[in-house]
């Protein structure tokens, strides 16, 4: 359900675009994210940044037509890309790597359980001036979720991101399976956090071939012309194939938005003493976490080669092993 000051204020963000279209690089409030967009240089052949959408998310505005018509950002030929369920120990620097050949960004939805279990690659999105909004906690259906839980599920990725980067994250939530409960809706409105749906979905957890997933997203954009494609960076498809994706994309004329928020999203004290308190109860990996201002290490050497056997097994367990139930 919509409220007309809502709508207002969208209306207000949308205006606001305007000037900030005209830098193709947008406006970071960050001087380490202005550093790191100084650095790259779009050639020929890159996509770049075509324009940064600052977005008014009070209220919760709900964006992706797959489910929601209240808002469509985007014109003819403008696409936003988003990566789910990271992050990953090596897709994901694979896919940064991939993006900042391109100069171009994206936005991460990152999952709390898998933000402690690879803070360091958590840390790299973030560098790099992409956005980081969150995917629940433990990838949770809420819609079979309780009140409670829908709480604890959106709250606790939250306070590990935000922990984990060291700053805010966004306020941008991507509910998983798109499974969007109203009651769970009315929380996100209530938290003033956008709901951002999609419009083209790669497949890319169907197949693991990267010209099958490149070919879904051709095909979904030939049909709706424009948006929010949905992408997973713990997907094989999209970490092999994002190189060849973003070529495709830049020969057809595609233009990259980044939707980045107006606001900082806002933590609760009691879920990031949770976190904070399940640091210290875990095992060393999950311990080893530290607060952000250590220094980044660089990600793994680029290309989009399966993971080595052991940290296949070690990242198979973590997706298995959620904590969430002992809380
Ligand atoms: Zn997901």
């Amino acid at each position: 359900m919509m409220r007309a000051g809502m709508v207002m204020r969208w209306a207000v963000a949308v205006i606001a675009m305007g000037g900030i279209a005209a830098s193709p690089l947008g406006i970071s409030p960050l001087a380490a994210q202005q550093a790191q967009q100084a650095r790259c240089q779009p050639g020929p052949n890159a996509l770049g940044v075509s324009r940064t959408i600052e977005v008014d998310t009070t209220g919760g505005p709900r964006f992706g037509r797959l489910q929601y018509r209240d808002h469509d950002p985007l014109q003819e030929g403008e696409v936003v890309l988003t990566f789910d369920d990271g992050p990953h120990p090596s897709f994901t620097p694979a896919i940064l790597d991939a993006l900042e050949e391109h100069c171009t960004k994206a936005t991460f939805f990152v999952l709390g359980q898998r933000a402690l279990s690879f803070p360091a690659q958590l840390r790299e999105v973030g560098r790099r001036g992409h956005t980081v909004g969150t995917h629940t906690w433990s990838h949770a259906n809420l819609g079979r979720s309780s009140a409670a839980q829908i709480e604890s599920q959106i709250e606790l990725a939250i306070s590990a991101a935000q922990l984990t980067l060291g700053g805010p994250t966004a306020p941008f939530f991507r509910f998983p399976y798109l499974s969007d409960p109203a009651s769970a809706q009315r929380y996100l409105q209530s938290r003033d956090i956008a709901n951002i749906s999609i419009d083209v979905d790669s497949h890319d957890f169907r197949t693991k071939s990267p010209s099958r997933m490149i070919a879904n997203v051709l095909r979904g954009l030939l049909e709706k012309k424009k948006g929010i494609i949905l992408f997973h960076d713990i997907q094989p498809s999209t970490a092999h194939g994002i190189r060849q994706m973003l070529a495709e994309l830049k020969s057809r004329g595609y233009r990259i938005v980044h939707m980045k928020p107006k606001q900082s999203q806002s933590t609760i004290a009691e879920y990031d003493q949770r976190i904070e308190r399940d640091r210290g109860a875990q095992s060393p990996r999950v311990a080893a976490v530290r607060p952000s201002s250590a220094p980044v290490a660089r990600p793994a050497p680029q290309h989009a080669a399966a993971p080595p056997p052991a940290a296949r097994a070690r990242d198979t367990r973590d997706w298995r092993d959620t904590i969430f139930g002992r809380w």
